[in-house]
């Protein structure tokens, strides 16, 4: 027999649908870390009776709606249940709505409550904690159970119509997901062995790192198995995680594709824009005293939500309806008057399919994650070109403060405040000064300098809580960045360097230094995210060895791996090991003339479109120079420091069907990798270079470190990061299984069996014989 249809909702989701009114208001917050928030709680229940109950699970059910929590604590004898809410500042600034918010959630338990443990009445208190005074403000109401059992009937009924149409159209979604064809006639060579992989995956419950070479179709072998499994395996939600834009936009394509071939099918898929994109009013703060988008936020979401998922439904003349892009998710929110950012992020908790970059899913505050824990939901997350996911995700984990930053915010700060930025300064002085390198890295925090950064930040939190108008920008970036250094201090470990490097030269007394929390290892944070989901597939074109990203990302040890077949064959790519070159720093010079002879030779053999890579914007500069004064016919372009989205995008226009020259390029840089020239476009490329990070002292403690937890230091830090660059700009040239090209690979250590591990399985590296161009070997390593 099947079951009646159930809508699950948590407690406070229901909430947030149904008692959230008036103003988008975020004065109140940052709340406080997570870990405050636990420690807080710990603090007030301790203070309780030992016959204090916490964390009641409750639940309950309205019609088709079941409603489930976990109260924060329950004293028996005082028959009072409480919700514990953690806070910093002052308590009289929290807008009315968001204590509404807490009343409504703290009643609905208690009717849960009632319910559960037969009572007539309990005493509902909401329970205040503020982190900087340890003090509690208890604001209570005594409450009947009938009364309660009409408040929680009033809210699901409000809620109720619209469960009701998530439940019709959740059905609808996966009746036409099971019927879905694939979108071409059939799969690519390698398309079908990563989509099986995905789909497995899924159905294993499993994490998957998948390797698949370009050009067999990864977006599209990607979402649609996690479609199709999402019917299915009972999945939620769908999130597409790309580290540019032009991933993202492939998924949309992809989603576009797929919808093609099922018109009918209603799925809603969401963009997410970067909140510095999405935001309409730049120089205003999110609140309704400033920003007209924020003022009566709650009040016109609904129709603003109902407009959003309308616009995505099947529409009656059967061509497929448009996905919630960044562009048309901007139009509904300006018609409704309400901020696009937030709507976004409204919009994520009713769609299939969401589309953003990594931090989404990711970083410590991520909003994808959050949701994901808050409403229960079953998730399967696709991260593409996930090579990008060790160097994002150290990022999203680090944070670093500037002294002479901090030096000038004395000079502007209110009074107020000079006396606590004066204690950090103090401290940070006396760091400086007990440093006598200009770069150290410490295994421990400096215990006093924590103490009084915390400080200030708590009186900067009181100031702006204090003086809710405009925030000097100078001062906010501050506090943010006191904020984080307090996260990562909380969870501090082998994983992460502490490290101050002072401006070279500078005098003891004045100098600038920077404090930096480095995450080198983000595996302890990731793993957690990877195992709250139901699959998370990794895939990219080099993602080996395996061992590095399982270590470095923290995968489960469930995951499984896959290797997909290369549709391309040895015949179509010529690699060559220049093993005649060094491009070792010591030897640059001399390379210069041996490389610009190497690419004459094959130039003039073969005339075509060529990028030529190498591991400095100096280096390049000088062996295009060289180039050019060997070879003055050939046209050259040079990719430049800091070019924007259009002048790369005129750089990769030269490559045509009909042109001819050669681009010059970093490796690692905006055409290393990403970069999709297929046919004549591109013909061939040059890596001067092993890709190897520079040897710093902070590589070198990195390495250090990596000896100590992997016994692989110099692997980890220089080798694998090196070569993952230099296969993907190698990677540039055969694009299609039609595409034919060359790849030089210049550098005697590109003849390693080591480093030739780390080529596509596809490759036949050959040593290219210098005299066989110019007898030319005088660089050549012994
Ligand atoms: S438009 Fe900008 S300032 Fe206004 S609420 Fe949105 S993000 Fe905040």
């Amino acid at each position: 027999m099947t079951q009646p249809a159930r809508y699950t909702v948590a407690v406070r989701a229901l909430c947030e649908f149904t008692a959230k009114a008036g103003d988008l208001d975020l004065r109140f917050t940052p709340s406080p870390t997570a870990q405050e928030g636990i420690a807080g709680h710990g603090v007030v229940t301790a203070r309780r009776d030992d016959d204090y109950q916490t964390e009641i699970a409750l639940s309950g059910d309205f019609g088709p709606l079941h409603v489930r929590g976990r109260a924060d604590g329950y004293d028996i004898r005082a028959n009072r249940l409480e919700e514990i809410k953690t806070y910093r500042g002052d308590l009289k600034k929290m807008p009315d709505n968001q204590r509404a918010l807490h009343w409504a959630q703290v009643k609905i338990y208690g009717h849960l409550l009632c319910q559960d443990q037969g009572l007539d009445k309990v005493r509902l208190a909401l329970v205040y904690f503020d982190i900087g005074s340890q003090k509690e403000t208890v604001l209570h109401e005594d409450h009947s159970a009938a009364g309660l059992q009409a408040y929680f009937e009033q809210q699901c009924g409000l809620f109720l119509q619209w469960a009701e149409q998530e439940m019709a159209h959740r059905a609808e979604r996966d009746q036409q997901l099971k019927a879905m064809r694939f979108p071409y006639a059939d799969f690519r060579p390698g398309q079908r062995q990563l989509a099986e992989a995905m789909y497995r995956a899924s159905n294993r419950k499993v994490c998957l790192l998948a390797q698949a070479p370009t050009g067999i179709g990864k977006t599209v072998g990607s979402l649609f198995p996690m479609l199709k499994a999402s019917a299915e395996h009972g999945v939620d939600k769908i999130f597409f995680l790309a580290a540019k834009t032009s991933g993202r936009q492939m998924a949309l394509d992809a989603v576009d594709l797929i919808r093609e071939g099922a018109p009918l099918l209603p799925l809603r898929t969401l963009e997410l824009a970067a909140k510095s994109t999405a935001c309409v009013n730049p120089d205003k703060a999110c609140h309704g005293d400033s920003c007209p988008l924020a003022k009566g936020f709650y009040d016109r979401l609904p129709a603003a939500r109902e407009s959003a998922l309308a616009i995505m439904a099947p529409s009656a003349n059967g061509s497929a309806p448009p996905a919630l892009d960044r562009d048309t998710l901007r139009a509904i929110a300006l018609a409704h008057n309400v901020c696009p950012y937030y709507l976004s992020s409204e919009m994520a908790r009713w769609s299939d399919i969401v589309i953003g970059d990594y931090n989404y899913y990711f970083d410590i505050s991520a909003m994808l994650h959050s949701l994901t824990q808050l409403n229960d939901w079953k998730v399967n997350v696709l991260v593409d070109e996930a090579h990008n996911m060790v160097s994002r995700a150290r990022k999203m984990y680090s944070a670093d403060m500037e002294h002479d930053s901090l030096r000038l915010l004395r000079k502007i700060v209110p009074d107020e405040l000079k006396k606590p930025l004066d204690r950090v300064h103090k401290q940070w002085n006396q760091l400086e000064k007990d440093q006598a390198t200009e770069y150290q890295s410490y295994a421990e925090l400096p215990d006093k300098f924590m103490g009084a950064l915390q400080t200030a930040s708590t009186a900067i939190s009181d100031y702006m809580a204090d003086h809710p108008g405009y925030v000097e920008p100078d001062l906010q970036s501050f506090y943010f960045n006191a904020l984080m250094f307090a996260r990562l201090a909380e969870s501090f470990g082998d994983h992460a360097l502490f490290d101050i490097e002072k401006a070279a030269g500078a005098r003891a007394s004045n100098s600038n230094s920077v404090l930096c929390i480095r995450n080198i290892v983000p595996a302890p944070y990731l793993k957690p995210r990877f195992e709250s989901t139901h699959t998370t597939a990794l895939f990219s074109a080099t993602l080996s060895p395996w061992n590095y990203f399982g270590d470095m990302l923290g995968m489960p040890e469930t995951t499984a791996w896959v290797d997909v077949e290369s549709p391309f064959v040895a015949e179509q790519l010529s690699v060559q090991v220049a093993a005649h070159i060094s491009t070792r720093y010591a030897h640059r010079q001399q390379s210069l003339r041996p490389i610009a002879e190497l690419m004459g030779k094959q130039y003039a053999q073969q005339r075509g479109n060529y990028l030529a890579f190498f591991s400095s914007f100096d280096y390049m500069e000088k062996a295009a120079n060289q180039f050019s004064e060997l070879h003055p016919d050939v046209p050259v372009w040079r990719q430049s420091r800091r070019m924007d989205e259009a002048e790369r995008a005129q750089f990769l226009e030269r490559f045509t069907l009909d042109s001819e020259g050669i681009g010059f390029a970093v490796l690692g840089g905006s055409f290393g990798e990403g970069v999709d020239l297929p046919g004549a476009r591109l013909i061939g490329a040059f890596v001067a270079t092993l890709g190897l990070p520079q040897i710093n002292p902070v590589n070198e403690q990195i390495r250090a470190r990596m000896e100590t937890i992997f016994g692989a230091g110099y692997d980890y830090t220089y080798t694998y990061p090196g070569m993952q660059k230099v296969v993907q700009a190698a990677g540039r040239v055969i694009r299609t299984q039609s595409d034919r090209g060359t790849v030089y690979l210049i550098d005697d250590r590109f003849g390693r069996p080591e480093i030739q591990e780390l080529m596509p399985s596809w490759w036949r590296v050959e040593r290219h014989s210098p005299l066989a161009i110019n007898g030319s070997s005088e660089n050549a390593d012994a």
